[in-house]
């Protein structure tokens, strides 16, 4: 099994679409005073719909762009003309992110396949006026707005597995190196055990090819203050299938570029015996400014080692134009550890309705009931309908509704108001 070493994250808001208004509107022709109710039903607005996409490795997206808004629907028009539904608003993110409510950190969805998911419902039209129109009520001059959509505050959350790790001591160049072959640089909101962050680029090579590189920092910075840092990014070094060891060739700190090498090792084996077994590809950096012979001495000391060395320079941009291919394919050839596993399943909540509402008592015979689900389902029900109404009523005796509103007493006749509908209790 494994886990990612870093969690990616993101906040951001989706704004699902409104429904279009019902249009009020009567029919008209020549010489003819007023025809009947023609007002047509609002379109629904636009869902706000999330999808797995292969290509994305980051969440770095999210961090720049941090409001989603679907479409409104169109409004209705004359002639019974239903207004159109809006396109819904597709957002795509990397396999395995884990959708959660911002505030109460519930499971939303988790992508981990490539089934679309609805995250938010846009509003469902409201009706036109021609659908009021009866026998008894010939000329409805009432439209029902179209309904708001869902709004939801998420967070994105990825475990963003490197495969790479960069390692070696300050200041030999692998921020650098990072920032030339890397073009996203997501920087990492929640780290797991400290409060520095590593920096993981996501190196492409083709169009769906890349792998995820983190810059190690800290390795020998923190065991030489005695922090310790070192040994917790070590942890996460731990799962990288293959390591970037950058070496300054050039000494050019008054350093032997063999010692530093031997040195990186050492503090590597000394974490752990796998670790320092782990494939390293040597980077040999700053070769701008070393001389001829001090390159190919390291190269003869790192393949006598029967390591790849190649001679680069981040800062000039030389020798690196390889570099992406030649760690994909050595990655191609490691056993696979990058899978997405989902670590949260969405809890069943189909055993446990979610249908809150408060019952208040607004005046000597009037009743207030506060339940927004209550509110989209009187939405869709059509009062004329026996039917319609049938379910509307179940709805209320099941959510326990009618049960509170006889133990605060209601009585016969008494006004009931739901969201902007008023009823009056019969019984
Ligand atoms: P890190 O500590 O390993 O991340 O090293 P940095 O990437 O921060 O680089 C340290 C210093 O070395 C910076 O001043 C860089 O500009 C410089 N540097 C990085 N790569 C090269 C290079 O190829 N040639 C030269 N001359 N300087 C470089
Ligand atoms: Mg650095």
């Amino acid at each position: 099994m494994t886990t990612g070493n870093f969690i990616d994250v993101a906040t951001i808001w989706v704004h699902a679409g409104k429904g279009g208004d019902g249009a009020v509107s009567f029919h008209r022709e020549k010489f003819v005073a007023a025809g009947g109710p023609d007002g047509g039903d609002g379109g629904r607005g636009g869902n706000v719909i999330f999808v797995a996409d292969d290509n994305l490795s980051t969440l770095l997206d999210f961090r720049y762009k941090r409001k989603y808004t679907a479409k409104d629907g169109e409004n209705g028009r004359g002639a019974r003309q239903k207004g159109r539904d809006a396109e819904d608003l597709v957002i795509r993110v990397p396999r395995g992110t884990v959708l959660k409510e911002a505030d109460s950190g519930l499971v939303v969805a988790d992508l981990s396949d490539g089934k679309p998911v609805v995250v938010a419902k846009g509003g469902r039209g409201g009706w036109g006026n021609a659908r009021f129109a009866t026998p008894t009520r010939q000329i409805p001059r009432f439209a029902k707005p179209g309904l708001p959509g869902e709004d939801l505050h998420l967070t994105l959350e990825l475990k963003v597995i490197a495969d790479v790790g960069l390692i070696g001591f300050p200041n030999v160049g692998k921020s650098t190196l990072l920032s030339v072959i890397s073009a996203a640089r997501p920087k990492i909101a929640n780290y797991h055990f400290t409060t520095l962050t590593p920096v993981l680029g996501v190196v492409r090579v083709g169009p769906e090819q890349s792998f995820v590189c983190a810059d190690i920092p800290g390795l020998i910075e923190g065991a030489a203050e005695g922090v310790g840092l070192g040994h917790d990014f070590l942890r996460h070094v731990e799962r990288c299938r293959l390591l970037l060891h950058v070496v300054d060739v050039s000494g050019s700190e008054g350093r032997d570029p063999k010692e530093d090498f031997e040195q990186i090792n050492k503090e590597l084996a000394g974490f752990s015996a796998e670790l320092a077994q782990r494939p390293q590809i040597v980077l040999g950096n700053k070769c701008d400014v070393a001389t001829p012979e001090q390159v190919e001495e390291f190269r003869r000391f790192v393949e006598d080692k029967g390591l790849t060395f190649l001679p680069i320079s981040a800062a000039a941009h030389t020798g690196i134009e390889g570099l992406p291919a030649l760690v994909y394919n050595r990655l191609a050839d490691l056993p696979p550890v990058r899978v997405f596993e989902a670590e949260y399943h969405r809890p069943d909540l189909s055993d446990a309705p979610q249908r809150p509402f408060t019952v208040q008592r607004t005046g000597d015979h009037e009743f207030t009931v506060d339940a927004p689900w209550l509110e989209r389902i009187l939405a869709g029900t059509n009062v004329e309908d026996y039917e319609s109404l049938q379910y509307f009523q179940t709805q209320l005796g099941d959510s326990g509704i009618l049960d509170e509103l006889v133990r605060q007493g209601v009585e016969e006749d008494d006004t009931i108001k739901i969201g902007e509908y008023e009823f009056d209790y019969v019984y």
